[in-house]
Protein backbone atom coordinates (compact mmCIF):
# COMPACT_ATOMS: atom_id res chain seq x y z
CA UNK A 1 0.00 0.00 0.00
CA UNK A 2 1.06 3.49 -0.38
CA UNK A 3 1.42 6.44 2.31
CA UNK A 4 -2.28 6.96 1.63
CA UNK A 5 -4.00 4.21 1.26
CA UNK A 6 -1.77 2.64 4.33
CA UNK A 7 -3.48 5.53 6.07
CA UNK A 8 -7.11 5.64 4.79
CA UNK A 9 -6.93 1.73 5.35
CA UNK A 10 -6.16 2.14 9.85
CA UNK A 11 -8.22 5.22 9.10
CA UNK A 12 -11.23 2.45 8.47
CA UNK A 13 -10.19 -0.76 10.26
CA UNK A 14 -10.41 2.24 13.26
CA UNK A 15 -13.67 3.90 12.26
CA UNK A 16 -15.57 1.20 10.40
CA UNK A 17 -15.95 1.93 6.43
CA UNK A 18 -16.46 4.85 4.58
CA UNK A 19 -19.09 6.27 2.40
CA UNK A 20 -17.54 6.33 -1.06
CA UNK A 21 -17.35 10.11 -0.86
CA UNK A 22 -15.26 10.28 2.17
CA UNK A 23 -13.21 7.60 0.00
CA UNK A 24 -13.02 10.04 -2.61
CA UNK A 25 -12.34 12.95 -0.67
CA UNK A 26 -9.78 11.17 1.44
CA UNK A 27 -7.87 10.42 -1.90
CA UNK A 28 -8.09 13.78 -3.82
CA UNK A 29 -7.74 16.11 -0.97
CA UNK A 30 -5.87 14.50 2.18
CA UNK A 31 -3.39 17.36 3.19
CA UNK A 32 -0.25 15.44 2.81
CA UNK A 33 -1.45 12.06 0.40
CA UNK A 34 -4.26 13.73 -1.69
CA UNK A 35 -4.28 13.33 -5.24
CA UNK A 36 -4.74 16.83 -6.22
CA UNK A 37 -2.87 18.48 -3.10
CA UNK A 38 0.84 16.71 -4.04
CA UNK A 39 1.03 16.66 -8.03
CA UNK A 40 0.40 18.29 -11.12
CA UNK A 41 -1.93 15.95 -12.83
CA UNK A 42 -2.38 17.24 -16.02
CA UNK A 43 -1.19 16.78 -19.62
CA UNK A 44 0.59 14.17 -21.19
CA UNK A 45 3.31 13.35 -18.65
CA UNK A 46 0.07 13.12 -16.25
CA UNK A 47 -2.79 10.96 -15.88
CA UNK A 48 -5.45 13.15 -17.90
CA UNK A 49 -5.66 15.87 -20.32
CA UNK A 50 -8.07 18.75 -20.72
CA UNK A 51 -9.45 20.51 -23.10
CA UNK A 52 -7.85 23.62 -22.50
CA UNK A 53 -4.17 21.57 -22.76
CA UNK A 54 -5.59 20.15 -25.87
CA UNK A 55 -5.76 23.50 -27.60
CA UNK A 56 -5.87 26.96 -27.05
CA UNK A 57 -9.07 27.53 -28.95
CA UNK A 58 -10.65 26.16 -26.05
CA UNK A 59 -9.80 29.09 -23.56
CA UNK A 60 -9.84 31.59 -26.82
CA UNK A 61 -13.56 30.63 -27.39
CA UNK A 62 -14.29 30.89 -23.85
CA UNK A 63 -12.68 35.20 -23.57
CA UNK A 64 -14.84 35.56 -26.88
CA UNK A 65 -18.19 34.12 -24.76
CA UNK A 66 -17.06 35.91 -21.37
CA UNK A 67 -16.45 39.19 -23.55
CA UNK A 68 -20.12 38.80 -25.14
CA UNK A 69 -21.98 38.44 -21.74
CA UNK A 70 -19.83 41.35 -20.25
CA UNK A 71 -21.63 43.51 -22.72
CA UNK A 72 -24.48 41.74 -22.50
CA UNK A 73 -25.14 43.10 -18.23
CA UNK A 74 -24.20 46.71 -19.77
CA UNK A 75 -19.95 46.40 -19.61
CA UNK A 76 -19.75 46.98 -15.66
CA UNK A 77 -16.44 49.11 -15.03
CA UNK A 78 -15.71 45.77 -12.86
CA UNK A 79 -16.44 42.90 -13.19
CA UNK A 80 -14.37 39.59 -11.43
CA UNK A 81 -13.42 36.80 -13.37
CA UNK A 82 -13.72 33.63 -11.29
CA UNK A 83 -12.45 30.48 -12.46
CA UNK A 84 -12.94 27.16 -10.24
CA UNK A 85 -10.51 24.00 -10.44
CA UNK A 86 -8.13 26.31 -13.06
CA UNK A 87 -5.65 23.56 -13.24
CA UNK A 88 -2.08 24.87 -14.93
CA UNK A 89 -3.77 28.15 -15.61
CA UNK A 90 -3.85 27.72 -19.11
CA UNK A 91 -7.76 28.37 -19.76
CA UNK A 92 -7.37 31.86 -17.66
CA UNK A 93 -4.42 32.51 -19.94
CA UNK A 94 -6.10 31.96 -23.30
CA UNK A 95 -9.09 33.28 -21.54
CA UNK A 96 -7.34 36.85 -20.29
CA UNK A 97 -5.86 36.74 -24.11
CA UNK A 98 -8.94 36.71 -25.82
CA UNK A 99 -10.23 39.54 -22.99
CA UNK A 100 -7.30 41.66 -24.57
CA UNK A 101 -9.28 41.87 -27.72
CA UNK A 102 -11.49 44.14 -26.19
CA UNK A 103 -9.02 46.55 -23.68
CA UNK A 104 -11.86 47.93 -21.79
CA UNK A 105 -13.22 44.49 -20.71
CA UNK A 106 -9.56 43.51 -19.88
CA UNK A 107 -9.15 46.35 -17.86
CA UNK A 108 -12.13 46.00 -16.00
CA UNK A 109 -11.34 42.28 -14.80
CA UNK A 110 -10.17 41.04 -11.48
CA UNK A 111 -9.27 37.74 -11.88
CA UNK A 112 -9.94 35.09 -8.79
CA UNK A 113 -9.13 31.33 -8.74
CA UNK A 114 -10.54 28.69 -6.82
CA UNK A 115 -7.90 26.35 -6.20
CA UNK A 116 -7.49 23.54 -3.78
CA UNK A 117 -4.22 22.68 -4.72
CA UNK A 118 -1.13 24.19 -2.87
CA UNK A 119 1.21 22.87 -6.13
CA UNK A 120 -1.36 23.87 -8.60
CA UNK A 121 -1.67 27.01 -7.41
CA UNK A 122 2.27 27.50 -8.11
CA UNK A 123 1.79 26.30 -11.74
CA UNK A 124 -1.09 28.88 -11.92
CA UNK A 125 1.65 31.44 -10.78
CA UNK A 126 3.71 30.57 -13.06
CA UNK A 127 1.71 30.39 -15.93
CA UNK A 128 -0.15 33.31 -15.54
CA UNK A 129 2.67 35.70 -14.69
CA UNK A 130 2.90 36.74 -18.42
CA UNK A 131 3.46 40.36 -19.29
CA UNK A 132 -0.45 40.79 -20.56
CA UNK A 133 -1.58 39.82 -16.70
CA UNK A 134 -1.08 42.17 -13.88
CA UNK A 135 0.29 39.95 -11.19
CA UNK A 136 -1.60 41.37 -8.04
CA UNK A 137 -4.53 41.64 -9.48
CA UNK A 138 -5.17 37.53 -9.01
CA UNK A 139 -6.41 36.14 -5.92
CA UNK A 140 -6.79 32.72 -4.75
CA UNK A 141 -9.42 31.34 -2.67
CA UNK A 142 -9.29 27.70 -1.39
CA UNK A 143 -13.12 27.32 -1.97
CA UNK A 144 -16.11 29.20 -2.88
CA UNK A 145 -17.20 30.86 0.66
CA UNK A 146 -14.78 33.61 -0.06
CA UNK A 147 -15.70 34.70 -3.46
CA UNK A 148 -16.00 38.28 -4.02
CA UNK A 149 -19.05 40.88 -4.10
CA UNK A 150 -20.03 42.06 -7.40
CA UNK A 151 -20.75 41.51 -11.35
CA UNK A 152 -19.04 37.81 -11.84
CA UNK A 153 -18.45 35.62 -14.88
CA UNK A 154 -17.25 32.23 -13.52
CA UNK A 155 -15.81 29.47 -15.78
CA UNK A 156 -15.48 25.73 -14.13
CA UNK A 157 -14.19 23.20 -16.70
CA UNK A 158 -13.87 19.39 -15.19
CA UNK A 159 -14.18 21.16 -11.82
CA UNK A 160 -17.33 19.07 -10.83
CA UNK A 161 -16.30 15.76 -12.05
CA UNK A 162 -13.46 15.98 -9.37
CA UNK A 163 -15.98 16.57 -6.84
CA UNK A 164 -17.02 13.50 -4.25
CA UNK A 165 -19.92 11.49 -4.86
CA UNK A 166 -22.19 9.21 -2.54
CA UNK A 167 -23.11 5.97 -4.13
CA UNK A 168 -26.24 4.09 -3.40
CA UNK A 169 -26.92 0.47 -4.60
CA UNK A 170 -30.79 -1.41 -5.02
CA UNK A 171 -31.13 -4.45 -3.30
CA UNK A 172 -33.86 -7.27 -2.83
CA UNK A 173 -33.89 -5.70 0.94
CA UNK A 174 -34.08 -2.17 -0.46
CA UNK A 175 -31.79 0.99 -1.22
CA UNK A 176 -28.33 0.44 0.55
CA UNK A 177 -25.08 3.20 0.84
CA UNK A 178 -21.73 1.55 -1.37
CA UNK A 179 -19.47 1.91 1.72
CA UNK A 180 -15.68 1.28 1.16
CA UNK A 181 -13.89 -1.11 3.77
CA UNK A 182 -10.71 -3.28 3.85
CA UNK A 183 -10.10 -6.75 3.74
CA UNK A 184 -6.51 -8.18 4.54
CA UNK A 185 -4.48 -5.72 2.58
CA UNK A 186 -7.30 -4.42 -0.44
CA UNK A 187 -9.98 -1.96 -0.06
CA UNK A 188 -13.58 -3.42 -1.24
CA UNK A 189 -17.13 -2.82 -1.88
CA UNK A 190 -19.44 -3.09 0.96
CA UNK A 191 -23.32 -1.99 1.71
CA UNK A 192 -24.88 -0.49 4.46
CA UNK A 193 -27.73 -2.01 6.09
CA UNK A 194 -31.14 -0.92 3.63
CA UNK A 195 -31.61 3.07 4.49
CA UNK A 196 -35.08 4.03 5.43
CA UNK A 197 -36.99 5.87 2.66
CA UNK A 198 -35.76 9.99 4.06
CA UNK A 199 -32.42 8.75 4.25
CA UNK A 200 -32.37 8.12 0.47
CA UNK A 201 -31.59 11.17 -1.46
CA UNK A 202 -32.57 10.16 -4.91
CA UNK A 203 -35.51 11.34 -6.85
CA UNK A 204 -38.41 9.73 -6.21
CA UNK A 205 -38.92 8.01 -10.39
CA UNK A 206 -35.42 6.30 -9.59
CA UNK A 207 -35.62 5.51 -6.34
CA UNK A 208 -39.30 3.51 -6.63
CA UNK A 209 -38.83 2.17 -10.08
CA UNK A 210 -34.94 1.42 -9.82
CA UNK A 211 -34.28 -2.56 -10.52
CA UNK A 212 -32.32 -4.82 -7.77
CA UNK A 213 -28.33 -4.17 -8.54
CA UNK A 214 -28.81 -0.73 -9.82
CA UNK A 215 -26.46 2.13 -8.69
CA UNK A 216 -27.17 5.27 -8.53
CA UNK A 217 -25.05 8.28 -7.65
CA UNK A 218 -25.40 11.93 -5.88
CA UNK A 219 -23.26 14.57 -5.62
CA UNK A 220 -23.49 16.83 -2.27
CA UNK A 221 -20.77 19.02 -3.05
CA UNK A 222 -21.66 20.11 -6.82
CA UNK A 223 -25.40 20.99 -5.45
CA UNK A 224 -23.71 23.07 -2.83
CA UNK A 225 -21.02 24.61 -5.43
CA UNK A 226 -24.09 24.98 -7.99
CA UNK A 227 -26.73 26.90 -5.53
CA UNK A 228 -23.90 29.35 -4.09
CA UNK A 229 -22.47 30.29 -8.04
CA UNK A 230 -26.48 30.53 -8.63
CA UNK A 231 -27.42 33.01 -5.62
CA UNK A 232 -23.79 35.30 -6.51
CA UNK A 233 -25.36 35.72 -9.91
CA UNK A 234 -28.36 36.56 -8.67
CA UNK A 235 -27.46 38.69 -6.51
CA UNK A 236 -24.62 40.40 -8.29
CA UNK A 237 -25.61 40.14 -11.87
CA UNK A 238 -23.22 37.67 -14.38
CA UNK A 239 -23.05 33.89 -16.16
CA UNK A 240 -21.49 30.96 -14.98
CA UNK A 241 -20.39 28.40 -17.94
CA UNK A 242 -19.99 24.48 -16.82
CA UNK A 243 -18.49 22.24 -19.02
CA UNK A 244 -17.75 18.84 -18.15
CA UNK A 245 -18.33 14.96 -18.56
CA UNK A 246 -21.65 13.50 -17.59
CA UNK A 247 -25.33 12.94 -18.82
CA UNK A 248 -27.76 15.14 -19.24
CA UNK A 249 -30.78 13.68 -17.20
CA UNK A 250 -30.64 11.90 -13.87
CA UNK A 251 -30.50 8.05 -14.13
CA UNK A 252 -28.94 5.22 -12.92
CA UNK A 253 -25.47 3.63 -13.45
CA UNK A 254 -21.59 3.37 -11.81
CA UNK A 255 -19.83 5.86 -13.45
CA UNK A 256 -17.00 6.06 -10.79
CA UNK A 257 -13.67 5.76 -12.93
CA UNK A 258 -9.67 5.66 -11.80
CA UNK A 259 -7.15 6.88 -14.00
CA UNK A 260 -3.50 6.91 -14.07
CA UNK A 261 -1.06 7.47 -17.04
CA UNK A 262 -4.18 8.13 -19.71
CA UNK A 263 -5.37 4.60 -18.64
CA UNK A 264 -8.16 3.38 -16.10
CA UNK A 265 -7.42 1.50 -13.26
CA UNK A 266 -9.27 -0.42 -10.48
CA UNK A 267 -11.42 2.43 -8.45
CA UNK A 268 -10.54 1.22 -4.72
CA UNK A 269 -6.65 0.49 -6.44
CA UNK A 270 -4.65 3.61 -5.40
CA UNK A 271 -5.86 6.20 -3.35
CA UNK A 272 -4.24 8.94 -3.56
CA UNK A 273 -2.15 7.75 -6.30
CA UNK A 274 -4.38 7.73 -9.28
CA UNK A 275 -7.28 10.38 -10.35
CA UNK A 276 -10.56 10.01 -9.08
CA UNK A 277 -14.03 11.18 -10.51
CA UNK A 278 -17.56 10.60 -11.80
CA UNK A 279 -19.86 11.61 -14.45
CA UNK A 280 -21.52 14.56 -13.54
CA UNK A 281 -25.23 14.77 -13.78
CA UNK A 282 -26.48 18.17 -15.56
CA UNK A 283 -29.93 17.12 -13.93
CA UNK A 284 -29.17 17.80 -10.99
CA UNK A 285 -27.04 20.64 -10.89
CA UNK A 286 -30.16 22.86 -12.73
CA UNK A 287 -32.22 21.09 -9.90
CA UNK A 288 -29.69 22.64 -7.25
CA UNK A 289 -29.86 26.50 -8.77
CA UNK A 290 -33.01 28.67 -7.85
CA UNK A 291 -34.97 29.98 -9.99
CA UNK A 292 -33.78 33.66 -9.52
CA UNK A 293 -31.09 32.71 -12.46
CA UNK A 294 -31.65 31.51 -15.94
CA UNK A 295 -30.33 27.48 -16.83
CA UNK A 296 -29.36 27.05 -20.60
CA UNK A 297 -28.24 23.89 -21.89
CA UNK A 298 -26.75 21.25 -21.38
CA UNK A 299 -25.49 21.26 -25.39
CA UNK A 300 -22.89 19.20 -26.28
CA UNK A 301 -19.06 20.98 -26.12
CA UNK A 302 -19.04 19.52 -30.43
CA UNK A 303 -22.28 21.56 -30.59
CA UNK A 304 -21.19 24.66 -28.30
CA UNK A 305 -17.58 25.06 -29.87
CA UNK A 306 -19.33 25.00 -33.68
CA UNK A 307 -21.80 27.80 -32.97
CA UNK A 308 -18.97 29.76 -31.11
CA UNK A 309 -17.10 29.39 -34.26
CA UNK A 310 -14.04 26.72 -33.76
CA UNK A 311 -13.97 25.70 -37.42
CA UNK A 312 -13.73 29.60 -38.43
CA UNK A 313 -10.77 30.38 -35.73
CA UNK A 314 -8.78 26.63 -36.29
CA UNK A 315 -8.46 27.87 -40.38
CA UNK A 316 -7.13 31.17 -38.99
CA UNK A 317 -4.78 29.78 -36.76
CA UNK A 318 -3.37 27.27 -39.23
CA UNK A 319 -2.79 30.41 -42.27
CA UNK A 320 0.73 31.28 -42.17
CA UNK A 321 1.96 28.25 -40.13
CA UNK A 322 3.54 25.05 -41.63
CA UNK A 323 1.38 22.32 -43.04
CA UNK A 324 2.69 20.23 -39.92
CA UNK A 325 1.66 22.84 -37.63
CA UNK A 326 -1.73 23.27 -39.01
CA UNK A 327 -2.27 19.35 -39.44
CA UNK A 328 -2.28 19.19 -35.55
CA UNK A 329 -4.55 22.58 -35.21
CA UNK A 330 -6.74 20.94 -36.98
CA UNK A 331 -6.54 17.58 -35.17
CA UNK A 332 -7.01 19.17 -32.02
CA UNK A 333 -10.08 21.14 -33.18
CA UNK A 334 -11.37 17.80 -34.16
CA UNK A 335 -10.58 16.43 -30.57
CA UNK A 336 -12.80 18.71 -28.93
CA UNK A 337 -16.02 18.87 -30.79
CA UNK A 338 -16.07 15.10 -32.82
CA UNK A 339 -18.57 13.21 -31.41
CA UNK A 340 -16.45 9.93 -31.35
CA UNK A 341 -14.11 12.09 -28.93
CA UNK A 342 -14.91 14.94 -26.55
CA UNK A 343 -17.67 16.11 -28.70
CA UNK A 344 -20.95 14.60 -27.46
CA UNK A 345 -19.56 12.97 -23.67
CA UNK A 346 -18.59 17.04 -22.76
CA UNK A 347 -21.45 18.86 -22.12
CA UNK A 348 -21.69 22.85 -21.48
CA UNK A 349 -24.26 24.49 -19.21
CA UNK A 350 -25.03 28.11 -18.79
CA UNK A 351 -26.37 30.34 -15.81
CA UNK A 352 -27.01 33.79 -16.20
CA UNK A 353 -28.84 36.73 -14.32
CA UNK A 354 -32.41 37.74 -15.30
CA UNK A 355 -33.07 39.71 -18.31
CA UNK A 356 -30.38 38.52 -20.13
CA UNK A 357 -30.55 37.72 -24.09
CA UNK A 358 -29.81 33.82 -24.35
CA UNK A 359 -25.80 33.06 -24.64
CA UNK A 360 -23.82 32.33 -27.89
CA UNK A 361 -23.60 28.44 -28.23
CA UNK A 362 -27.26 27.79 -26.53
CA UNK A 363 -29.55 29.10 -29.17
CA UNK A 364 -29.82 27.04 -32.31
CA UNK A 365 -30.63 29.48 -34.51
CA UNK A 366 -27.11 31.80 -33.90
N1 LIG B 1 -9.93 23.19 -15.22
C1 LIG B 1 -8.62 22.59 -15.42
C2 LIG B 1 -8.27 21.50 -14.44
C3 LIG B 1 -9.25 20.39 -14.24
S1 LIG B 1 -8.69 19.23 -13.01
C4 LIG B 1 -8.50 22.13 -16.85
O1 LIG B 1 -9.51 22.06 -17.53
O2 LIG B 1 -7.39 21.82 -17.27
C5 LIG B 1 -9.59 19.73 -11.56
C6 LIG B 1 -9.11 21.02 -10.96
O3 LIG B 1 -9.96 21.33 -9.87
C7 LIG B 1 -7.71 21.01 -10.37
O4 LIG B 1 -7.15 22.29 -10.50
C8 LIG B 1 -7.98 20.65 -8.92
O5 LIG B 1 -6.91 20.91 -8.07
C9 LIG B 1 -9.20 21.49 -8.67
N2 LIG B 1 -10.08 21.04 -7.59
C10 LIG B 1 -10.60 19.82 -7.45
N3 LIG B 1 -11.42 19.78 -6.38
C11 LIG B 1 -11.43 21.02 -5.86
C12 LIG B 1 -12.10 21.62 -4.75
N4 LIG B 1 -12.90 20.90 -3.97
N5 LIG B 1 -11.89 22.92 -4.50
C13 LIG B 1 -11.08 23.66 -5.30
N6 LIG B 1 -10.41 23.14 -6.35
C14 LIG B 1 -10.58 21.84 -6.63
Amino acid sequence: MTASSDHLARRIRFEGPVSVAEFMADALYHPTHGYYMTRDPLGSGGDFTTAPEISQMFGELIGAWCTERWQAIGLPERIHMIELGPGRGTLMADVLRAASVEPEFRRALAVHLVEISPVLRDVQRATLSGETIQFDSIHWHAGLETLPMGPSLIVANEFFDALPIRQFEKTSAGWCERLVTVERENFRFTLSPPLPAHEIPLLSGIRDTAESGAIAEVRPAAAAAAAQIAAQIARFGGSALFIDYGHHLSGTGDTLQSLSEHATTGVLCDPGAADLTAHVDFDAIERSVSADVDVHGPVTQGVFLRRLGIEVRAEALARNTSAAKANDIAKAGRRLVENDQMGSLFKVMALTSRDQSVPPGFDAAQ
